[in-house]
């Protein structure tokens, strides 16, 4: 397995600390709104990563953390420090704990809704600040961190790595931490705040030794990284967008903090065009997942878009794209009910089923030569830096391959342990049938056998209805099942 490391800038063999083991932190939402189509694609990457990582044999660690203490807007030295989650606070009626809470659900069924698979751990920044208290006084111990009247900044000339992740030279790096305005009190105008006094206003506030207040942004992914990962972790993902100022800040706070390298690779997602152009809501391009089921489409067509770029390429979303990922699912689909062959043998057999599909036989092993090559080249192209549209060829070379239907069922829901896409979702054996089901396609048989074609029909149209659809093959009836 190799992977594009963004710090080193070259694709990377990846060998765990630990054999068999991977630790990877991602950095997670803030929540004060439901996360937009392209955060989603970063959420995608990080478990595709985490999926191909499995799919080498390691068992992943994944560590999510949770931003609850609201941040500054760009424009909130004019509001009195209130913050984002304020903000959102006073616009719904419900207190900044309540608005964390809503939208961390809402992440929650995003995410899942694209079958992205459950973090190990998801810490919340507010139930760590006594700890990136301890942190900020650690920096300041060690000479990288100074307070000015109840702020506390990072001192970036202190660690002479700065600009190594980025590749940015101190005179780009304002521009980085403009959120933070024109700060006298600065001794630099790059430094960066990890400490920041409450204004009178601010709701979300913490005692701390310079007086009330709450923490930067950055600090809480060095200090919940550490708290949970340790002080060497194999692997940190997060959106393009965050590699400077939030990685570049994080990488100068926690190897200023402890002395070494934490990170061990760095992987980004890179970011999602709308229609051909940023995502703004003042273009009318700008997306939430629910914008795409409310129009009937199903979150995993999203997702296979998604797929169908690397992540390291920006990838575009478009209305039209939607539809033709929603007809290449329901075609995958549909051939695994072909292939499945609702009376093989292999329906009495028990194995975990492809990601969350039905539960399935799965007693045919790969075997021939043609499957065992093809099976090959969808690892291969997984494990060179995720490239997911050469992974996605092998798949669709799958339907006119020299392989046996069973071999194919087996083979895609396999490959489906890491596209997660659901391939076998309404693949049913007879016994799952609604009630009924079964004697209207054995009806339909004879019906068919008899050249009765309006009874057929008619059988058809019912099962339909009853969320059953009936496919004819060479080999017999096969169905699936919708609902
Ligand atoms: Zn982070």
């Amino acid at each position: 397995m190799r992977f594009y490391d963004t710090l080193s800038r070259s694709v990377k063999d990846f060998t765990p600390l630990e054999p068999g083991r991977v630790t990877m932190y991602t950095c997670g939402p803030t929540v004060y709104r439901p996360v937009h189509i392209g955060n989603l694609r970063t959420f995608i990457a990080a478990d595709l990563l985490r999926r191909a990582l499995a799919l080498e044999g390691l068992e992943v660690r994944q560590v999510l953390n949770i931003t609850d203490v609201g941040h500054m807007t760009d424009d909130s030295q004019e509001q009195g420090g209130v913050d984002k989650m304020q903000l959102a606070s006073e616009d719904e009626g419900l207190s900044p704990a309540e608005i964390a809470e809503k939208y961390t659900g809402a992440f929650m069924r995003d995410t899942a809704a694209v079958n992205v698979l459950p973090a190990a751990v998801y810490p919340k920044a507010t139930e760590h600040v006594p700890d990136m208290i301890s942190l900020t006084e650690t920096l300041i111990r060690r000479g990288h961190a100074y307070e000015v009247a109840g702020m506390v900044y990072y001192d970036v000339d202190s660690f002479p790595g700065y600009g190594r992740m980025s590749h940015n030279t101190m005179d780009q790096l304002a521009a980085g931490h403009r959120i933070e305005g024109a700060d006298p009190q600065k001794r630099h105008h790059y430094d960066f705040t990890l400490w920041r006094a409450a204004g009178s206003r601010r709701l979300m506030r913490w005692p701390s030794p310079w007086g009330d207040g709450y923490p930067g942004w950055h600090i809480e992914c060095s200090t919940m990284s550490l708290r949970h990962l340790g002080e060497r972790f194999d692997v940190h993902t997060g959106g393009a967008d965050l590699l400077f100022p939030h990685h570049e800040d994080e990488i100068a706070q926690s190897e200023g903090a402890v002395g070494h390298e934490v990170v061990g690779h760095w992987s980004h997602a890179y970011h999602l065009l709308s229609e051909g152009r940023k995502m703004a809501k003042s273009a009318g391009n700008f997306y939430q997942l629910a914008d795409l089921t409310e129009r009937g489409a199903d979150p995993l067509a999203f997702r296979y878009l998604v797929l169908q770029t690397r992540y390291r390429e920006p990838t575009n979303f478009t209305w039209d794209a939607l539809d033709a990922a929603e007809r290449g699912l329901a075609k995958y689909r549909k051939q695994m009910a072909e292939w499945f062959g609702g009376d093989s043998p292999i329906r009495s057999a028990t194995a975990r089923p492809p990601s969350g599909g039905a539960s399935l036989g799965a007693g045919v092993p790969v075997r021939s030569e043609a499957a065992l090559a093809l099976d090959r080249r969808f690892r291969q192209a997984v494990a060179d830096d995720l490239n997911t549209p050469r992974a996605l060829t092998v798949v669709a070379e799958l339907a006119a391959a020299d392989v046996e239907p069973a071999e194919k069922f087996q083979l895609l829901g396999s490959w489906d342990q890491f596209l997660g896409l659901d391939l076998a979702r309404g693949v049913t054996t007879r016994d799952q049938l609604p009630p009924g089901a079964s004697e209207k396609i054995e009806a339909r048989e004879r019906a068919r056998a008899s050249r009765d074609w309006a009874s057929a029909d008619r059988l058809r149209t019912e099962l339909a209805a009853e969320g059953v659809e009936v496919i004819d093959t060479p080999g017999g009836t096969r169905w699936l099942v919708s609902r």
